[in-house]
């Protein structure tokens, strides 16, 4: 775990020395769990959005985007239940003055427990070796039994008492598995309080009566509240999707770990209106097809998986989590959420205005269903970084900083280095620029030694690069060099484009989603 620590604290680094995530107000000390986006964390952002954005509107004829706005109607968010169910169960440690969620705190015990068993399968996997039948193991075995009847049992008593709200429950929880706070080692805990995490402000001046407005904690009621215009406008029939990315904010009481637990956020919503009675069906689909969209990354298919919810919010009847092994664990970056047809319905019952499909197969009107994906923006980010950042030990000893991002989604696409600052090779790499940048987005580097050059380029993740020679002069051929094997070839100017289109364009990623 240390290990673990060591690199994501070096991932961190890594990305405010490259320019791709900042501390906000950084000369001001900071602003907790705010960030800005560098030169290059802004363009690898923008990419990422892009891939979800063609993936959604491009590649379904029955999905299309908007763009609401961040202040709503304030009754929107009291009728979907967000002004007094959107909670966060909170306690302190008196001794420490440390704040934490309680559920946090339950999650991370279990967690605690499941590492135990893996342990004990770990260690009898090694002492049986070929003949170890790890069913029978798990099924026989005194100390994992224990253990999973002990963990299993919390687990029920969390679930009931997070379904049931009950504050004195969790607190009991925190007590009977005696956890203790992290920083002062204690079990002086308060009790446990609800703490809603929605950011008020005024808008109006106060001599005219002023009304009180959130910072939306999420940006699918903006496509609820729209849902009449598009269905109508587009005549768009059902099912169909509304895909939006926008600002989320959420006051949330622990934020850590950098950019996973923020404040101000972005999100990717999309949701799907269907026939009622046809959500799971749906459900199952989008499920899958989501995976896919992660999977067709390429950045590993074992670094996935589905997290399905025992508790269920109050307006879902299916929920599962798509969640990616960061350095400190498998983590939540995607929800998939049947929301039933809650929101429409309160919308309809708040607004007044009737919020209604015609079947025109079906001859009969409904409140249409509705699935839900939602991903974060900087989750999706931060997964990338991860698991792109890579320290290489090479033949010469020498250690090489790398970010093996798909190439898709790399900030700089193309870095054109001439081998020297003169004998014209400046104006030949400047030519080849010119040519490349209107497709590619193209660096063009002189300071410096080559091998200099290229560490640069592959910090930031630039897929290649490509060094004009006297050579160059000649012949018109350049050395292609690629970042993850740092294989050098010799080729055509006139190949160039080609080469670099097949490796980086997005259609090559959607294609795989076919
Ligand atoms: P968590 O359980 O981690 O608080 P959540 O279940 O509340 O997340 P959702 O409301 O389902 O999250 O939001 C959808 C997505 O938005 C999440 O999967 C995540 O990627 C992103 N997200 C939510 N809260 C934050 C945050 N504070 N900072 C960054 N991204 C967030």
């Amino acid at each position: 775990m240390a290990q673990q620590d060591d690199v994501f604290k070096k991932i961190v680094s890594h990305a405010k020395e490259y320019g791709f995530v900042f501390p906000s107000s950084e000369i001001y000390d900071g602003l907790s769990a705010v960030y800005d986006y560098g030169q290059n964390g802004v363009e690898l952002k923008n990419n990422i959005k892009r891939y979800w954005w063609d993936a959604m509107t491009l590649l379904h004829e029955n999905i299309v985007g908007i763009d609401s706005a961040i202040f709503m109607h304030p009754t929107i968010w009291k009728a979907s239940g967000h002004v007094d169910a959107f909670n966060d169960p909170l306690i302190d440690n008196r001794d420490s003055k440390k704040r934490y969620r309680a559920d946090v705190l339950i999650e991370d015990c279990l967690a605690k427990y499941d590492e135990k068993i893996a342990k004990e399968i770990a260690k009898a996997a090694k002492r049986f070796g070929d003949s170890f039948d790890e069913a029978q193991f798990c099924a026989t075995n005194g100390r994992v039994m224990d253990l999973k009847a002990r963990r299993d049992a919390l687990h029920e008593r969390f679930s009931v008492a997070m379904n049931d709200n009950n504050l004195d429950e969790l607190r009991q929880i925190i007590v009977d598995e005696e956890i203790v706070c992290p920083i002062s080692g204690t079990k002086n805990w308060t009790e446990v309080r609800q703490f809603n995490l929605m950011f008020k402000t005024e808008m109006g001046s106060t001599a005219d009566g002023s009304m009180t407005v959130y910072l939306r904690p999420e940006t699918a009621q903006g496509i609820f509240v729209n849902y009449l215009n598009v269905q109508k406008t587009g005549r768009m029939r059902i099912p169909f999707g509304i895909a939006q990315i926008g600002k989320a904010f959420r006051n949330e009481i622990v934020a850590r770990q950098f950019i996973f637990r923020m404040r101000e956020f972005e999100q990717m919503e999309m949701q799907f209106f269907v026939r009622p009675g046809e959500e799971l069906k749906w459900f199952a689909q989008w499920k899958e097809w989501r995976l896919k969209w992660h999977k067709a990354l390429g950045m590993g298919d074992e670094k996935y998986r589905y997290h399905d919810h025992d508790k269920l919010a109050h307006y879902a009847n299916a929920a599962t989590d798509i969640e990616f092994r960061m350095p400190f664990g498998f983590k939540e970056v995607e929800g998939i959420h049947s929301r039933t047809n809650f929101d429409l319905s309160q919308h309809q019952k708040f607004s007044g205005k009737k919020i209604e499909y015609f079947d025109p197969e079906l001859n009969e009107h409904y409140t249409p269903y509705v699935i839900e994906t939602s991903i974060g923006v900087d989750r999706m980010f931060l997964s990338i970084l991860c698991s792109s950042y890579d320290e290489e030990l090479l033949p010469n000893g020498e250690t090489r900083t790398v970010l093996h991002l798909p190439a898709p989604l790399a900030p700089v696409k193309c870095a054109v280095l001439p081998l020297v600052r003169k004998d014209g090779l400046p104006e030949k790499a400047r030519e080849i620029v010119d040519e490349l940048k209107f497709d590619f987005a193209t660096h063009y580097e002189e300071k410096d030694a080559i091998g200099k050059r290229y560490r640069r380029q592959d910090a930031i993740g630039t897929p290649f690069c490509i060094t004009v020679d006297h050579q160059t002069l000649e012949d018109n051929t350049v050395t292609l060099r690629e970042r993850d094997s740092m294989e050098q070839t010799r080729v055509s100017v006139d190949d160039l484009h080609k080469l670099i289109h097949d490796r980086v364009s997005l259609a090559s990623l959607l294609r795989k989603l076919k």
